[in-house]
């Protein structure tokens, strides 16, 4: 039985820090700032290799604060594409937003703005769609679309779940692969069952 994704309306949105790379509190500003988490090429080409789009959806307030420009951005996003890429990974789209949390933008998350524009752009199903963050405001954002969500929570950090409780806590993203893949292992056979 192929686990093949059915249909390239289905994607898995990937937060970028704290969830790829090592997020840092003063952001990350330049290329010498940005290291891939260890593991996550590896997941990120697991779900390439299982048919998976995967699409990153990432708050960059530090372009809107002046920190960082467009293009040390780029700069940066190429640098994290060729290290996947080199895994056997591979992201269809990065979606991110450029705004100060005080401007009020639509795309910011906890909204869920990025999501429903990359849903028009690729053609997504957003219910079908599962989302993996690592703070509260990625999970809401997942939730208020109908996303499956997946929080990132290592050991020992201090992300408190509120309100819109995501699907599943996981360690890191190579856990929050594991447990996509077997949930829809899990679902194909009682999809395969009920057509018997
Ligand atoms: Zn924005």
């Amino acid at each position: 039985m192929s686990v093949m994704a059915q249909s390239d309306a289905r994607a898995v949105f990937l937060d970028r820090d704290g969830v790829i790379n090592l997020d840092r509190p003063d952001y990350v500003k330049h290329l010498g700032e940005f290291s891939l988490l260890p593991g996550a090429a590896e997941a990120v080409a697991r779900l390439t290799t299982a048919g998976w789009r995967v699409v990153i959806t990432t708050n960059q307030a530090a372009i809107g604060k002046g920190l960082m420009g467009d293009r040390e951005l780029a700069r940066i996003h190429e640098h994290m594409l060729t290290e996947i890429e080199k895994m056997g990974g591979r992201i269809s789209a990065i979606y991110h937003c450029p705004h100060r949390p005080d401007e009020n933008c639509p795309c910011r998350k906890p909204k869920p703005g990025l999501l429903e524009r990359a849903a028009r752009e690729m053609g997504l199903h957003l219910p079908a769609c599962y989302l993996v963050g690592d703070r509260m405001r990625d999970i809401q954002a997942g939730a208020a679309v109908g996303c499956t969500t997946l929080l990132i929570k290592p050991p020992g950090t201090k992300e408190e779940l509120t309100d819109s409780s995501p699907d599943a806590v996981v360690k890191d993203l190579s856990e929050a692969v594991d447990w996509l893949l077997a949930r829809e292992c899990e679902q194909e056979n009682i999809s395969s069952a009920e057509t018997k």
